[in-house]
């Protein structure tokens, strides 16, 4: 299987009939970044930098997190390095900070409220990355951020962070700008927040969470969490047809996308990149590869990975209800 795929890793990413899709892939540390060489990906598309943080004494330094993107960037030799900021809280414990104990933690100070609300930790990472993106192309995107206001103060930090390296000579390049969909008020508010953004990236394992109101990491309810359930499916229809309305490209980087069972769905549905865990980039290319996307109307897989016909039908009814 190893040697089939590997034909894979220099065929342009695209379906027979041309359609092109980017697949990039998720890391936590350099180390996966460095392990990138060769396998096929496109890059980055999501950096959970908050892995930094697990089995650190102390939260890396600015300078520390600098070189260290500088060094990804490096070793990605041109293609796209995209950092989520520390996605703190819910079922990440992190012993270096000093965290308060919260009732409910996943609806609590995670993602951009605990960034918003510890700006020593925020600001930091904001100008070790402004500094970076003067070595090459970087994507900054912010977790569970659900409305206009929260988006205007985190730009608001990055202009100060601007005007900080400003003031202290040090020299930084522009970002492209993009938040993850991980809640339905992420996707009802897209309108309005998506002029202020380069880019969008579902992450669809929140989406299920907060959609379904099932806990991710609760085993008793595996059954009931479906990042493929209709609601969920519509909520994924929804954001690529905002982004599309206003010309902005749209990333998945759940794990849905590291399924290549579901590739031809995902890019069916519109999806321009997916962000896959690396062990699975060329089983999501391959399937990319032997797909026809078949122009807006739909995709239709080749290939013994193809989705069943019924699914494929199940599915499409859930979307075109939603279009209706
Ligand atoms: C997601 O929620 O889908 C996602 C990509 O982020 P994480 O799994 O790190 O919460
Ligand atoms: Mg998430």
């Amino acid at each position: 299987r190893r040697q089939a795929l590997a034909q894979y890793k220099c065929r342009p990413s695209e379906t027979r009939d041309g359609h092109q899709v980017s697949i990039r892939a998720n890391v936590g540390d350099l180390n996966d970044v460095l392990r990138l060489t060769d396998t096929g990906a496109q890059g980055v598309g999501l950096f959970r930098t908050e892995f930094l943080l697990i089995h650190a004494k102390q939260v890396p330094t600015e300078q520390q997190q600098y070189q260290l993107y500088c060094d990804a960037l490096h070793s990605l030799d041109g293609q796209v390095l995209t950092i989520r900021t520390f996605d703190i809280g819910a079922d990440k414990a992190l012993p270096c900070l000093n965290q308060a104990k919260e009732d409910n933690p996943a609806l609590g100070l995670r993602g951009i409220r605990y960034s918003l609300a510890q700006p020593s930790l925020l600001q930091p990472q904001l100008r070790a990355v402004l500094r970076a993106a003067n070595h090459g192309p970087i994507r900054l995107m912010f977790p569970m951020l659900n409305q206009l206001e929260e988006l205007e103060l985190l730009i608001g930090q990055i202009e100060l962070c601007k005007a900080q390296l400003i003031e202290q000579e040090k020299g930084f390049g522009e970002l492209s700008l993009g938040i993850v969909i991980e809640t339905p008020a992420a996707v009802l508010n897209l309108p309005s927040l998506l002029p202020l953004l380069d880019f969008v990236s579902i992450g669809s394992n929140d989406l299920s969470q907060y959609t379904q109101a099932v806990d991710r990491t609760n085993s008793a309810l595996t059954k009931n969490f479906s990042p493929l359930s209709p609601p969920v499916l519509k909520l994924i229809a929804m954001t690529v047809e905002c982004c599309k309305a206003q010309n902005k490209p749209i990333s998945l980087c759940g794990e849905l996308a590291s399924d290549p069972k579901l590739t031809p769905l995902l890019v069916g549905l519109g999806i321009n990149e997916l962000s896959v865990t690396p062990g699975q980039i060329l089983e999501v290319k391959a399937a990319l590869c032997l797909g026809e996307f078949g122009g807006d109307s739909g995709f239709y897989a080749h290939g013994k990975d193809a989705l069943s016909k019924s699914r494929m039908l199940d599915l499409a009814q859930c979307v075109s209800d939603y279009n209706q």
